[in-house]
């Protein structure tokens, strides 16, 4: 019986005068999610967002679904629950309050402990939040007889959730938990460097959970690594499209530098001396599409090149903002994420990376930037080389 879904958010309601920027990208973010279903109606009210289906038609129990697996990748929005929407008068909200909490009971063997939630904002309404609570639990009681349930303010097993607002009221059983954050497109495009491990793509997450849509760069070494590596990133990047509008999934191939850095240079510098490469490669990239900042999946200590030495030395290289969401988790900590996200059973399947491309045995952890600067001069057309590589970006769709 449920005409519309309540849509609750929380860290936009702290916002400025800026506010109604937030909450209609917000908005515009469930519209998209919901985009299978092409008549559904979003609209934002004071502090919520509303969801209906044109006619205030009910919404079937598979689009309920749908919904349900669709706003709970929506950022911006902390939680979300299946309504019926009524007008602000008691009379019409008694009968669908009292139609939900008993076929909830009805369900349940034996005694239940239950609770009605009421919240008010609309002044004008004569009863309290209190005496609402005490009206429904009333008229629940005469329909389903006092013994089917013990009232249980704290932790009742059956919620029955009623807001009263200036325009309508809703009513609902469930709550549903969304990822939280702002929503997508409330700041600037970002571009992700994207590799087929676990990390980087729950990096992207994170940075997309704070507003900001990514593009995604990968580096594949072909012939050295196989078209699997693509391929897997490409999984990536689908799975991560589904949290955002569209990022562009764009791949370099990175193997001539690579053979020049082997072919040149000390031997223990060649991972931090590959990583330089791919930041000013993605830099231009960056540049050319348009996105404000580079993103990786680095963490501190994690692995010789993410040491606090080599991750300056890295970052020396490009004249860019670089956001490094993990730098302080742990891996634990980021595989619990990729699992929940989804990605991590694609990250976990194994396939050749660019970077174990000619890795040295024993990688430096200590380098500088003077140094490895020294390094690239060793290469004859080093910014050819890279002007070249991402000039050849190519971009997948
Ligand atoms: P991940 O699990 O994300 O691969 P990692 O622990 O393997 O991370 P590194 O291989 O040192 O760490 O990579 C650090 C970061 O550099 C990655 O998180 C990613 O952002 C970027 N990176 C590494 N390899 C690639 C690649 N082949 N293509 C694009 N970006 C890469
Ligand atoms: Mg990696």
């Amino acid at each position: 019986m449920y005409n519309c879904i309540i849509c609750r958010y929380h860290e936009i309601a702290t916002k400025g005068s800026n506010r109604g920027m937030f909450e209609r990208c917000l908005a515009e973010n469930v519209r998209h999610l919901l985009k299978t279903l092409p008549d559904a109606k979003v609209s934002r009210v004071r502090g919520r967002v509303r969801v209906e289906l044109e006619g205030k038609r009910v919404f079937t129990p598979e689009e309920l679904e749908l919904v349900k697996t669709q706003l709970s990748k929506c950022f911006g929005l902390e939680s979300f629950s299946p309504a019926v929407i009524t007008p602000v008068d008691m009379e019409r909200i008694r009968p669908p309050a009292v139609e939900l909490a008993a076929s909830a009971l009805a369900g349940r063997p034996g005694k239940t402990s239950f609770r009605v939630r009421a919240r008010r904002s609309n002044k004008r309404v004569p009863l309290s939040s209190k005496e609402i609570e005490i009206d429904l639990v009333t008229a629940v009681a005469e329909r389903t007889g006092a013994e089917k349930f013990t009232i249980d303010l704290n932790r009742a097993e059956i919620t029955l959730g009623c807001e009263v607002r200036d325009e309508f009221a809703v009513i609902y059983m469930e709550n549903f938990p969304a990822p939280g954050g702002l929503p997508v497109g409330c700041n600037p495009r970002v571009l992700t460097l994207l590799s087929g491990g676990i990390d980087s793509p729950v990096a992207a997450w994170m940075i997309m959970k704070r507003g900001s849509p990514c593009d995604f760069l990968t580096f594949h070494s072909a012939p050295y690594t196989p078209p699997e590596t693509l391929e897997k990133v490409r999984r990536l990047a689908s799975k991560l499209n589904e949290f955002q509008l569209h990022g562009a999934l764009c791949a370099a191939n990175l193997s001539e530098l690579q053979k020049a850095v082997r072919d040149n240079c000390k031997e223990r510098y060649r991972t931090v001396l590959y990583r330089r490469a791919m930041m000013r490669i993605a830099a231009m990239t960056a540049e050319r599409r348009r996105c404000h900042a580079l993103v990786t999946g680095e963490s501190l200590g994690q692995v010789a090149s993410q040491t606090v030495p080599n991750m300056y030395a890295i970052g020396k290289a490009v004249d860019m903002l670089i956001l490094r969401p993990l730098v302080g988790c742990d891996k634990l900590e980021t595989i619990r994420l990729a699992e929940e996200i989804g990605t991590y059973e694609i990250s976990n399947v194994q396939v050749p990376d660019s970077c174990t491309v000619f890795a040295p045995s024993a990688p430096c952890t200590t380098s500088e930037p003077d140094l490895l600067e020294q390094e690239e001069r060793k290469i004859d057309g080093y910014w050819q080389i890279l002007e070249k590589i991402a000039a050849n970006v190519e971009e997948w769709t």
